[in-house]
């Protein structure tokens, strides 16, 4: 099976800023590209002016559906260019054979973080017991042991409300096994239980500091420029991602942000089943991705934020995340459109953007997945 994708603008922000070329994939694979390939094909898709990303990875998701009431299908989500994602969390060492039995039966490449606490993310209002105690260590190291391509590293939320007297110790526990295990640790931040500084002094090169632009409690701010602790973190090798969410993205915080130049190292969603595809928060990943667009952001920039990085953070850089020759054939086509569009934050303040990013076609390891019917395939 062979695709040919015509005069398409390739775009992936790391082989890729934006050349107008041909694309060739090949038995699910990316096989060629150039300026013309004459090549002829099972299908060819005339992409003139559009642009040819590879396919999109929502970094932080909560795809757990039956299992908790944040989880959605994953498989609704490919109708917007995602190709693969990663569920942040919403499992525990109790519950996690049912959530990897439940992603295992869909078509979404999917890969997870395991939460620290056993009962993972439950829903809005169920938050997981974090006693220390109650962590089940041996559980957790035999299921890295049995899981090691598919667990990529230890998620623990300490806002408030969740870890409460505990404060940071659940962190510090996550951090200990990730030491042990090898693994990344990823902490969500919203209100956190201590100053924002403390939280990223604590964190290690490749530990994710996820819902970097929240405005609740300590922010990444102080007096209107980012901490200094926090951009000694971000030069000590931890990634931030911005993971939006409904009430983890506050614009007074991204713009001085962006504006220093505190840009995301990976742009996600934070999707759950109330947010898929609905709102001016959240919706989708083009949507969140056109609004750093409007904040800012150049397109080359903003694609590796939901491919490429992503990837890296997966593991699976070999193999996804870039447009280069032998990478799997798996693209989304999107089109640049303009007009006024609105985004809103947590604390309700509202921005109007002028672009969009629409999307168009969905190929995964050489497949149409999706086809709005726009572009014209022969
Ligand atoms: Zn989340």
């Amino acid at each position: 099976m062979t695709i040919l994708i015509k005069k398409g603008i390739l775009t992936d922000g790391v082989s890729e800023m934006g050349a107008a070329k041909d694309i060739l994939i090949e038995d699910g694979y990316i096989a060629e590209k150039g300026a013309e390939i004459s090549q002829s094909a099972d299908y060819t898709i005339d992409a003139d002016g559009c642009l040819v990303l590879p396919g999109l990875i929502d970094f932080h998701t909560h795809v757990f559906e039956g299992g908790s009431d944040f989880g959605f299908n994953p498989d609704l989500v490919l109708s917007t260019g995602v190709t693969a994602l990663v569920d942040m969390g919403t499992s525990g060492s109790g519950n996690f054979e049912a959530f990897h039995r439940a992603v295992s039966a869909r078509t979404m490449e999917t890969a997870a973080f395991l939460n620290i606490s056993a009962m993972g993310q439950m829903g809005t209002g169920l938050n997981e017991n974090l006693d220390p105690c109650l962590v089940n260590e041996g559980r957790i190291e035999e299921l890295f042991q049995e899981n090691p391509d598919f667990l990529l590293g230890i998620k623990v939320r300490i806002s408030k409300a969740i870890a409460g007297k505990w404060g940071t110790e659940p962190l510090k526990k996550a951090l200990e096994m990730g030491e042990r295990l090898e693994k990344p640790v990823c902490v969500h931040v919203t209100d956190p239980c201590v100053d924002m500084d403390e939280v990223a002094a604590m964190l290690r090169k490749g530990d994710i500091l996820c819902h970097m632009y929240h405005g609740k409690g300590s922010t990444i701010l102080k007096e209107g420029r980012v901490s200094q602790a926090v951009w000694e973190a971000r030069r000590r090798g931890v990634i931030f991602d911005a993971a939006n969410g409904r009430t983890n993205f506050d614009f007074s915080v991204a713009e001085p942000a962006i504006k220093e130049g505190f840009v995301p190292h990976i742009i996600s969603t934070d999707m759950t089943k109330a947010t898929v595809n609905q709102g001016s928060l959240v919706r989708n990943l083009p949507y969140i991705m056109s609004k750093y667009l409007s904040l800012g952001m150049g397109l080359p920039e903003i694609v590796k934020a939901a491919s490429y990085t992503p990837a890296v953070c997966m593991g699976r850089a070999d193999r996804l995340g870039s447009l280069e020759i032998g990478k799997e054939g798996s693209i989304t086509i999107v089109k640049r459109k303009s007009g006024d569009f609105i985004f809103s934050d947590a604390a309700g303040n509202k921005r109007h953007g002028g672009e969009m990013l629409i999307p168009l076609m969905t190929i995964r390891r050489g497949l149409v997945l999706f086809d709005n019917n726009e572009l014209d395939r022969e």
